[in-house]
């Protein structure tokens, strides 16, 4: 029997586990199934910017050999650019790390600052590759609550009532997945302080930074101070619609003295892989010099605004269903009240829906939710095809009522 390394005990990612694995029997039995699980934005009709695909096919001829470890200085010197102008002082290209998405990245930073048993302050609900990266590392993911009566914001008093000596880092997701939330500024500075006081890291995953709603104003938490050490993170995958192309930087920014030692840390890591994809590399640069901007799409008459509104009033039209209206990213978390529907575990409700409606949604405790109420609805699919798709939701939930 080869069994596993005990480092993968309590390691899972839900996007892509049991549930999906069902979808795809389903598949080959024949049925179609629409599968919400993950943020894929390119098999629902979403096109990378044309000039960023053009690029990528004009270099391809260059991008035959092994690139820098950290990347291609021309493409880091653009991921440098766009942060400069936000206003993030004192970077230099050597400070950006591009990888194969930002996945990569995640694993790499937090696998360069962690002893077994330091403990990482992540948000819950959360991007659950976070949690894996920690528990797969050695380290102690510990959730602290967003507060969905706040519109999802991180609730700062639970921040410091988990704080332990071990404590080493902030995940913050912003805007965030699964709940759409955007944090202002007032906030962000609350949590700056808190790092300060601690001597926390802050990994700001800002990987939806562009995609948001109804004039919301966004900040790069990186922005606020120069005695803490940031590492932002963000890509291609979703601001600029090519999450196949598997391109994504991080950018280690603020008291970058003290953290010399994590520093090689990191360019170890990055160096035992030797390079990320270099045609995606190219594809960075173009995005991040080009005009093109995803902000045409999440006007209310663009399509993720049409979407946007149709899956919320949807969604709010069943009984029994609340949501909060997410103001980034292209996810909705929407609760079941349980006094209404029969969700004891909703692991086996997003199952049963999957089973019924051949809908694939990742139910709460996929995002280390600790709440059994909840589902996320990716909200990528064109009007009709999403209109129709909720409308299956709504006929399976009438079959899921308390008795
Ligand atoms: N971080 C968040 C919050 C995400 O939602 C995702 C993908 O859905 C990722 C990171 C991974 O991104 P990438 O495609 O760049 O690996």
């Amino acid at each position: 029997m080869i069994k596993r390394s005990e480092r993968l005990n309590n390691v899972s990612y839900d996007l892509c586990g049991p549930l999906y694995e069902r979808a795809k029997e389903l598949e080959k039995q024949g049925h179609k199934v629409t599968k919400l699980n993950i943020g894929n934005p390119a098999p629902f009709g979403f096109q990378a910017p044309h000039e960023v695909v053009q690029h990528v096919i004009r270099n391809l001829t260059h991008a035959q050999g092994y690139s820098d470890h950290k990347g291609l200085v021309s493409a880091r010197e653009a991921v440098k650019h766009h942060y400069a102008a936000k206003g993030i002082s004192r970077i230099s290209a050597d400070d950006i790390f591009l990888g194969n998405g930002l996945s990569e990245l995640i694993m790499h930073a937090v696998e360069a600052l962690l002893n077994d048993g330091d403990e990482v302050l992540i948000p819950s609900p959360d991007y659950p590759l976070w949690t894996a990266a920690v528990r797969f590392a050695g380290g102690k993911a510990v959730h602290y609550t967003c507060d969905e009566e706040s519109d999802w914001n991180p609730d700062v008093q639970d921040i410091r009532n988990k704080l332990t000596s071990r404590t080493k880092a902030l995940v913050l997701i912003n805007p965030n997945n699964p709940t759409g939330a955007v944090y202002a500024k007032e906030l962000l500075q609350e949590l700056v302080q808190l790092a300060e006081e601690h001597n926390l890291v802050i990994f700001s995953d800002e990987i939806y930074d562009k995609i948001l709603y109804d004039d919301t104003e966004f900040t790069s938490v990186a922005t606020l101070s120069d005695t803490v050490l940031f590492v932002t993170f963000s890509g291609l995958s979703k601001n600029y619609l090519a999450a196949g192309f598997r391109a994504g930087w991080m950018l280690v920014s603020g008291a970058k003295l003290k953290a010399k030692d994590y520093l090689d840390g990191l360019n170890t890591l990055a160096s035992l892989r030797v390079c990320s994809n270099v045609p995606a590399q190219f594809a960075i640069e173009a995005a991040l010099e080009g005009q093109q901007s995803i902000r045409e799409l999440t006007k209310p008459t663009g399509r993720l605004g049409q979407q946007r509104a149709i899956c919320y009033e949807k969604l709010t039209a069943i009984p029994g269903i609340t949501c909060v209206k997410p103001k980034g990213a292209f996810y909705m978390f929407p609760k079941l009240d349980t006094a209404k529907f029969d969700v004891k575990n909703d692991q086996q409700f997003a199952l049963d829906l999957l089973s019924e409606q051949h809908v694939l949604l990742v139910p709460g405790s996929g995002f280390n939710y600790q709440h059994q109420d909840h589902f996320r609805v990716v909200y990528l699919p064109e009007p009709v095809e999403l209109s129709d798709t909720l409308d299956r939701v709504q006929v399976f939930l009438q079959t899921y009522q308390q008795l």
